[in-house]
């Protein structure tokens, strides 16, 4: 896990969203068959192997929320994020978007009509931008592929203002990718992900490909859009101090699975999993000042044969004989839901 926190102090989130749901994925399950070719497997033996990348995950988002996935590499967290904007179809279970189902039989009308309200800002803004386009075509490629405005020179106007309103200048449209630094990168990815009106943004590691110094300068950018537009987020992170300081809930994957769900704030003040307080003990942070730092211990064991039971078992301080045998189900722990034994009635100390 990064431990870098933004060297700019990061606005927190200041208002509260509408309580309505907009994002709602149920049972959410993605198998990827990485077996040998049938000839290969006949001649050299061996035979099927599959991994479960995302293995039953439901959580909800409510308008105007930032809800952050966050895990080690392998967890699954950006498998999620590629079947929520629907990049990649599920093995099984659902994403709903404004009570649509992303990957249900629809109209081609409707699917366009539910495709421009659901954008994705990647990772790495040197390899998401066409090196060979200028800013002007890169950002108003949504424009035309939607049909939004017609005419070229309405276009133009538009490229401008959303140039404007990520902080660049609206003759910036002329420049190519490699003339701007990294974080003007992202902001161009950011105006291109608003210039189809999006109601919900699927940030993947926005700022984790740029430098600690301008980390914050594109978390507050990002901030500010959502207040000013009412933008929910997906915000897929590795980096709990960014977490911490952008979302309003989180969700913690270990292995494929929701190990815990709650509001930000109690989920740093009081993490309920075992898995979340071994993230957390590892984070630097101002108010973890004088406390030691520990490492996270173990490895994460090899996501194509997962350790049986509660899939943390491994290298829980807190294992009982039956974690390595029964999942764990969800339990409510006040505004929390944690996936483990400790929890369930009778099971004794929490702590
Ligand atoms: Fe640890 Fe058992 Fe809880 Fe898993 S279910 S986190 S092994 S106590």
């Amino acid at each position: 896990m990064s431990v870098h926190a933004p060297t700019t102090a990061v606005q927190t989130p200041t208002k509260s969203p509408s309580g309505e749901t907009l994002v709602e994925v149920s049972g959410l399950r993605r198998v990827f068959d990485l077996s040998k070719p049938w000839l290969n497997r006949m001649i050299e033996g061996g035979g099927r192997v599959s991994l479960t990348a995302v293995d039953g995950v439901d959580f909800a988002i409510r308008r105007g929320e930032t809800y952050a996935l966050v895990g080690e590499s392998g967890s699954g967290k950006s498998t999620i994020a590629k079947m929520a904007v629907g990049l990649l179809p599920p093995s099984a279970g659902s994403v709903t978007i404004g009570g649509t189902d992303v990957w249900g039989e629809q109209s081609a009308d409707a699917q366009r009509r539910m495709r421009r309200k659901i954008q994705m800002i990647f990772q790495d803004p040197f390899a998401s931008l066409n090196p060979r386009w200028r800013v002007q075509a890169i950002i108003e490629e949504p424009i035309k592929a939607f049909n939004l405005l017609p005419d070229a020179k309405d276009r133009t106007a538009r490229v401008g203002e959303l140039l404007t309103l990520v902080g660049l200048d609206a003759r910036d449209g002329q420049k190519f990718p490699h003339e701007f630094s990294g974080g003007q990168r992202q902001r161009i990815a950011i105006a291109r992900a608003l210039a189809s009106d999006p109601t919900f943004i699927v940030c993947d590691e926005p700022t984790s490909a740029l430098d600690v110094s301008v980390q914050a300068q594109v978390l507050n950018l990002l901030r500010d859009l959502q207040e000013r537009f009412g933008l929910t987020y997906l915000f897929i992170s590795h980096n709990l101090a960014v977490v911490r300081h952008v979302a309003t809930r989180v969700g913690v994957l270990y292995l494929g699975r929701l190990v815990e769900e709650a509001p930000a704030r109690e989920l740093f003040a009081e993490p309920k999993h075992p898995y979340t307080k071994m993230l957390l003990d590892a984070v630097p942070d101002i108010e973890m000042e004088g406390k030691d730092r520990q490492a996270i211990a173990g490895e994460i064991p090899n996501p194509v044969n997962p350790p049986p039971g509660c899939h943390f078992h491994p290298r829980c301080p807190f294992i009982m004989p039956h974690c390595s045998t029964d999942i764990p189900p969800p339990h409510a722990v006040g505004n929390a839901v944690a996936r483990c034994h400790l929890f369930a009635e009778g099971a004794g100390t929490n702590d």
